[in-house]
């Protein structure tokens, strides 16, 4: 069995239908990515992908591109939001590199989506801008690969998909240039500050001279049907008024910002069904806060084409589901967890789980670490060509 010579439509030019129009093409298949936008790319927000995610990068030929554009941290740090004392370490640079096999890095996302269009377009693939469709009966094609996002409407109309609920979480996002901060408040690192109801992650990009911020708050209502709306960030400053002096600092030098309200979606029974397929977003849209959601559709698209080019349709459809699905699961499981442990209340909860950490991290931070093997250390792609 083979993928070489088929004919497969994928639907969305994200991070999960380049990869997969990426691994397809590579494997002989013929591929066209159908597109809604008029070009590729986001608005200003970045991406951190963690080992398990640059080890698909790599085998998709895609290292040297990539790291070209990378930033590597030093550390993810916690850190209290009132006081900005560190609750907890993880070293990444070499660390991560060591006890992973691969580094932990951080993109602007329009960087990474370039690297990943133009390696398509090496391996042969069509990419079709302004190309929006409606129904799955518009496409026709051998396989149809559905990587149109969160709202997919392929998920609605093949696999039934269930409504989705407001998680009681907003976020916004945005670029604030390096030069308008005092030096060293961001520091090398994926920075968490954690408070109350909400937190603030930071980290640079483009060789640090922009950084980029997710701010979370919870509140009880969102009544927009937007997903990605342009925010006066003078409502983000007011939502951490009480935070300390540092946070203070970066939010008062944001310009721009965009709010996402943050949803949860019902675990899928089915991912693939006949010829269709859903990967990334549209089958496991997740909370961001164990920053995988991405990483997720790199190890769905490796695995979708080696199932794919060893059993065919449906077989290579379902054994790619089989793979995937549980550890996608798992892992938006862990990243829904995150968010309690992130806006504990005040209160001696809250102090006993963040001097639990500390000590932790302090005295043995390679049982932190020891946490995330089962994420971080995961290889698709490993002695699977
Ligand atoms: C605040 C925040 C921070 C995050 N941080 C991280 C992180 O650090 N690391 C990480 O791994 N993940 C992170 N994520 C998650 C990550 O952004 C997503 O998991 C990832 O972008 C999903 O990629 P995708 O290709 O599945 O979907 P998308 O990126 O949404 O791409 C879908 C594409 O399909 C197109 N499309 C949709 N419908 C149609 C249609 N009908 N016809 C044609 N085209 C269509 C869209 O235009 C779009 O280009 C974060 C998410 C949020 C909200």
């Amino acid at each position: 069995m083979s993928i070489k010579g088929v004919d497969i439509t994928v639907l969305g030019g994200g991070i999960a239908g380049l990869a997969s129009a990426i691994a397809l093409a590579q494997r002989g298949a013929v591929v066209t990515v159908l597109e809604q936008s008029s070009a590729l790319g986001e608005v200003g927000a970045g991406l951190q992908i963690g080992p398990n995610g640059v080890a698909v990068l790599e085998a998709l030929g895609l290292r040297e591109a990539a790291a070209a554009v990378a930033n590597v941290p030093e550390a993810v740090e916690l850190r209290d939001m009132a006081t900005s004392r560190e609750v907890a370490r993880l070293p990444m640079g070499q660390t991560a590199v060591q006890r992973w096999g691969r580094p932990y890095w951080q993109f602007h996302r329009a960087d990474l989506l370039a690297v990943l269009a133009s390696g398509a377009r090496a391996a042969g693939v069509d990419i079709r801008l302004g190309h929006k469709i409606e129904t799955i009966s518009d496409i026709k094609a051998s396989v149809v690969i559905a990587a149109d996002g969160v709202r997919s409407a392929i998920r609605a109309e093949v696999f039934n998909g269930q409504p989705a609920s407001f998680t009681g979480q907003v976020a916004w996002r945005g670029i604030i240039p390096a030069e308008k901060l005092p030096a060293g408040t961001v520091k090398n690192a994926a920075t968490v500050y954690m408070g109350p109801g909400r937190h603030l992650v930071t980290y640079p990009m483009r060789g640090s001279s922009v950084v980029n911020f997710v701010a979370v708050e919870e509140r009880d209502t969102w009544s927009e049907e937007g997903w990605n709306i342009p925010d006066d960030p003078e409502n983000l400053r007011r939502a951490f008024a009480e935070a300390g002096r540092d946070v203070q600092t970066i939010l008062n030098a944001v310009d721009e910002t965009f709010l996402w309200g943050l949803f949860n979606h019902p675990y899928l029974p089915r991912w693939t069904k006949d010829n269709v397929a859903l990967v990334g977003d549209a089958c496991h849209p997740m909370l961001p806060y164990l920053a995988q959601g991405a990483v997720m559709a790199l190890e769905d698209a490796w695995v979708l084409a080696r199932e794919l080019d060893r059993a065919g349709v449906p077989e290579g459809l379902l054994a790619y589901e089989r793979t995937c699905k549980p550890r996608a699961t798992r892992v938006q499981k862990a990243a829904a967890s995150n968010a309690t442990a992130y806006h504990l209340r005040s209160g001696p909860s809250r102090l006993v789980a963040h001097a639990g950490l500390k000590a932790i991290s302090r005295l043995a931070p390679s049982v932190l670490l020891a946490r995330f093997d089962w994420l971080y250390g995961e290889d698709v792609t490993k002695g699977n060509q």
